[in-house]
Parts: structure tokens; sequence; C-alpha cells
């Protein structure tokens, strides 16, 4: 049984104290849920990672990065490491986000370089992937889901997937208010976890939690949960407010 997972992805929309409030409002509403029936993260812009970190000590909200570099130190201004981030507290990172492609510019072969490193220095990864919406016009969902997987996860052992969750997030649906309906989520969602079983083996896929992101709200989160091959959520904006994240973790379960 794939425990529940509800993510939040702050991106570059909080402060200092926005941030100390909405992690505190989170650790502080789901202290029944969190850990327990459904795994919690949050994930602040780096810096303000350790006052997060702090403000949630006492709860069972991991908190994650929503980037990482993969090499562990020397001449890389402005970067930040796998072991940076573990030795201050955190659990997760994000790998491939959309806006990591699409606006940085970042390919295949960097994500697969950041999540292998992400493993190695003992983070887990988040490996996000999913299609434009002229890719989707196009008829080409599945070919890139397929190729964000495969690329994302070369040289990713059996042993190592356990550490991977998958998160699909079809571009179009981000911060746009379209969300994918239930079925054309779980079409894709089914669709990875097939490739998942083709890449490794039936167990791995099976125990491999498949995130889904795109406008996530209080009130789609049930509905996408329930489906199959739906683990959990990757949410954006609607993580900025505490009472719609709490709301959101809730529906998760
Ligand atoms: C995201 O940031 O990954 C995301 C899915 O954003 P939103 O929920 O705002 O669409």
């Amino acid at each position: 049984m794939r425990k529940p997972f509800a993510t939040g992805n702050w991106k570059m929309n909080t402060d200092s104290s926005s941030s100390v409030a909405l992690a505190k409002g989170v650790a502080d509403g789901s202290t029944e849920l969190a850990g327990r029936a459904v795994d919690v993260a949050i994930c602040p812009p780096f810096v303000y990672l350790q006052s997060v970190i702090r403000a949630v000590s006492s709860s069972n909200i991991a908190v994650g990065a929503q980037d990482v570099y993969f090499e562990e130190k020397g001449a890389f201004t402005g970067e930040i490491s796998t072991s940076m981030l573990k030795g201050i507290g955190c659990t997760y990172v994000l790998c491939g986000h959309s806006e990591r492609r699409h606006v940085l510019g970042e390919g295949d072969e960097l994500v697969n370089k950041k999540l292998t490193a992400a493993i190695g220095g003992g983070l887990l990864p988040i490996l996000c992937v999913g299609e434009l919406q002229s890719e989707r016009e196009a008829r080409q969902t599945e070919q890139v889901v397929k190729r964000h997987i495969e690329e994302g996860l070369a040289g990713i052992g059996e042993e190592k997937l356990s550490a991977v969750t998958i998160a699909y997030e079809p571009v179009w649906a981000i911060g746009t208010g379209l969300t994918a309906t239930p079925d054309q989520a779980q079409e894709v969602h089914a669709f990875i976890r097939k490739l998942l079983a083709e890449l490794y083996d039936d167990e791995a896929a099976q125990a491999t939690r498949i995130l889904y992101g795109g406008s996530v709200k209080p009130g789609n989160t049930a509905e996408l949960m329930s489906q199959g091959d739906i683990d959990g959520v990757l949410v954006g904006g609607a993580s900025l407010k505490v009472e719609d994240f709490l709301a959101i973790i809730q529906a998760a379960v």
C-alpha cells in the first residue's frame, strides 16, 4: 500500500516571515495526519529552508528544496549541493520541475545528474515530468513522459528507485487553473507505472509513488486521489494558503 503524499512547492512566492508563518500553520494544523496517514512535505525557497526546518522541527512535516546542483563543491557560483541541503535537515528535493525545464532551460541529462547526486547525497528526489500543451495536442504526451522518465532515471538501479517519487505535472495545468481531469491524469499515471514495470519490475513499479500536480485545489484533490495510480499531489498556488493546503492534506488521506 502506497502512503499518500502531499507536497507544497512555494516557488518564489514567500518571504522570510510568511515562510515561517506558513510552515507553522501547516505543522500545527496537520499534527493528527502528517507522517501517520499521509506524508507531507513543503518546499520553500533556498534562503528560507533553515528557518522553515526550525519552524516544523517538532512536527512530522518534511522539508524539501526546489532544486539542487549535482557537483559536491567547487567553483559553481550560486549553486547549492546535496550535502549543503542534507546538512541543514532537508529530506526531499524537486528535480526537473517544469519551470526549471522550460524557464531555465534544463534538459533531461542535467535533471538526471541532479537526481543521481540527490540520491547519492541521501536526499529523496521528486522527479517532475510532463508535457506542454502543444505536445498534448500533437498526441505526444506518452512520448514526452517516457523520455523524461527514461532519461531522468538513467543509471538508477532498482535498489535506488525506492528513494524516488515521480510527479506527473502537465505543463499546461501548472498555475493556469486548468486541471487534468481525473481520467486524463489516471491515464498518464497508469502509463508511467507500466513504464516503471518495464524498466524495473512490477514490484518496484507498484511501490513507487506517483504524484499529480497542476492546479490542485481542496475541491479537486479527493477525486484525483480516488484514481488507482494517483498516490499524492504536488501543489503550487494552493500550498501558499494554510487552510487550502490543510484541506488538501485532509483530502489526500
Ligand atoms: C507546481 O508548482 O508544481 C504546481 C503544480 O503549481 P500549481 O498547483 O499552482 O499549478
